[in-house]
């Protein structure tokens, strides 16, 4: 067969064509941003871009070259938005690093990408004088701060400043182009089985991830919004927002390391913000201050949570209390991170509230760009019935294909095993009921610890609940709830327990409640089950 080519113009997807186009035609739209010290910086996408030029120039002047990593150890502001586009737009590779990891965790990670240069917000710089020995290939430690930031004294070596390495430069250099498969990006899983493991992004996948995250059934984010990621940048690149925003031309507002209730819900109000995305725990901080001073919200319109699955209440109390929509989202490091996101189809607007919430619950439907599929244990796709279980594996333009440094590929039959254990229905919505190492199996028959923590969360005692799966002497494990209550509510075992009748089979509900003043979170503001896991181990069951 005689192939016709294409006769369209040939231009790589790369991460610079959307900061060029978001300054040349959104160039006096404002990136505000709440720093470290409190104040706030306000300046233009054009200004973004040409100090993100300039920061680029002073990185070639300290020796980097193509390939080479930056590390960075910093919250949300416009110094660590110009170093996304300012190492990636020349060919080096952007490098998120958590701070709220350990301290040999992040040591770890730095070594294991080997970063050149590690920039941190001021804030870390305790941080960072106790790992800069330990941090092996880093030869140029930089500040995110001005002249007058700088420490007058520090243990580590040769120090620098962002301010004065950007002012040197004159901006004067061209993004260059090259192949758009090369990386530009590296963020690290975080590790809850074994050691952390780099997924590396490519300029085409981060493009096309980001058309894909701002349409309209996904985060439906426009060059009329005003978007504050909460998600952390160092989180799967703060969920692909930096570069969406970029692409529609949209105000930016970033929180800095202000994430509690009062400081969010004050930046929300002052800058007219209509869209957000977060993990749960941080909508509870917000939603607790909020009820307490009796607040409400004057321009936010809509929210993307996901991370950790999204309790029901949490979508009725931000849509029926504050006219929040919520779009609940899942996605994986892997995923860059997006895979699915609940949002109606045209069939399901003349559905009764409760069966319309039942779906938006889910964790939706997979967008343009990903498929997936859910398997038994011999890898064979099972139904779309939205009762059958299995893995959860997908594929598509931002998944990874091998992880960086490690021989060999992850894929099984040419799909990415997430390591979820999920439904879909019939209309496509997948739904999550566990982590496969969190499941319960009891006499047999899975419970969907997920299910249960939904439930807890209505209660109105209830702020936070886990559900873990403990070993039964009859039953094999029983579920075990733990949780959280509000301050000053009161709750007893019995009263939680019964809360649970009528809404799910009785051999379902938990044997147990254990009282916690605080769960374990992980880094990213996940439950960390294996915590509770292993403080519960040998719990005694107070009934059969
Ligand atoms: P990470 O790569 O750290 O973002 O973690 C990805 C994992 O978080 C997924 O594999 C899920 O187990 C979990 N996760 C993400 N979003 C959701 C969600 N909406 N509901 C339940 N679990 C989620």
């Amino acid at each position: 067969m005689n192939s016709l080519p294409g006769q369209m113009m040939q231009m790589p997807l790369l991460i610079s064509s959307l900061i060029t186009h978001a300054a040349r035609h959104s160039g006096d739209t404002e990136i505000v941003s709440k720093r470290v010290e409190g104040d706030l910086h306000r300046y233009t996408w054009s200004e973004a871009e040409l100090r993100s030029r300039k920061l680029a120039q002073a990185l070639v002047k300290l020796g980097c070259q193509t390939g080479d990593r930056v590390g960075t150890l910093a919250w949300n502001g416009y110094r660590h938005l110009e170093i996304y586009y300012g190492t990636s737009g020349n060919g080096l590779i952007c490098h998120t690093v958590n701070p709220r990891l350990f301290p040999q965790q992040i040591t770890w990670i730095i070594n294991d990408a080997a970063d050149r240069v590690l920039c941190f917000d001021l804030n870390l710089l305790p941080l960072v004088e106790k790992i800069a020995a330990d941090c092996k290939t880093v030869e140029h430690f930089v500040l995110l701060g001005g002249r007058s930031q700088m420490p007058a004294q520090t243990t580590i070596p040769n120090l620098l400043c962002y301010e004065e390495l950007v002012e040197a430069e004159n901006g004067d250099m061209v993004w260059p182009t090259f192949d758009e498969n090369t990386a530009s990006g590296i963020c690290y899983t975080s590790g809850t089985t074994g050691d952390p493991k780099g997924a590396v992004y490519s300029h085409r996948s981060t493009v096309l991830h980001s058309y894909a995250a701002a349409m309209p059934d996904a985060m439906n984010i426009n060059s009329r919004d005003v978007v504050l990621p909460v998600v952390p940048m160092f989180h799967v690149n703060a969920w692909g927002i930096p570069y969406a925003a970029a692409m529609v031309g949209c105000k930016l507002v970033f929180p800095g390391p202000h994430l509690d209730g009062k400081s969010l819900y004050e930046l929300f109000e002052a800058e007219q913000v209509t869209f957000s995305a977060g993990v749960p725990t941080v909508w509870l901080g917000l939603l607790t201050h909020m009820q307490t001073h009796r607040l409400k919200f004057s321009s936010f319109r809509c929210t993307v949570i996901g991370g950790a699955a999204c309790p029901p209440s949490m979508i009725d109390t931000l849509e029926d209390d504050y006219g929040v929509e919520v779009v609940h989202a899942w996605g994986m490091t892997e995923l860059s991170p997006l895979g699915t996101l609940s949002r109606l189809r045209a069939k399901h607007l003349g559905l009764p509230k409760e069966d319309q919430r039942r779906l938006l619950a889910k964790q939706g439907k997979a967008i343009f760009g990903i498929d997936m599929r859910i398997v038994d244990g011999a890898g064979t796709a099972l139904p779309w019935d939205g009762s059958v279980s299995g893995d959860l594996q997908v594929q598509g333009h931002w998944v990874v294909n091998t992880y960086f440094g490690i021989s060999g590929s992850p894929l099984q039959d040419g799909w990415f095993p997430t390591g979820d254990v999920a439904t879909i229905d019939a209309n496509g919505f997948m739904q999550i009921t566990d982590r496969s190492k969190d499941v319960i199996k009891s006499g047999g028959e899975w419970i969907s610890s997920i299910a249960l923590e939904n439930l807890a969360v209505g209660h109105p005692a209830v702020h936070q609940a886990a559900v873990i799966s403990v070993a039964h002497p009859q039953w094999g494990e029983r579920p075990l709830l733990t949780v959280v209550l509000k301050p000053g509510a009161s709750a007893t075992r019995e009263e939680l327990l019964a809360f649970y009748a009528g809404k799910i089979p009785n051999w379902q509900i938990p044997n147990d409640v254990i009282f916690l003043p605080e769960l374990p979170h992980t880094a990213t503001g996940k439950i960390q089950k294996l915590k509770l896991r292993e403080a519960f181990r040998n719990h005694q069951w107070s009934q059969p």
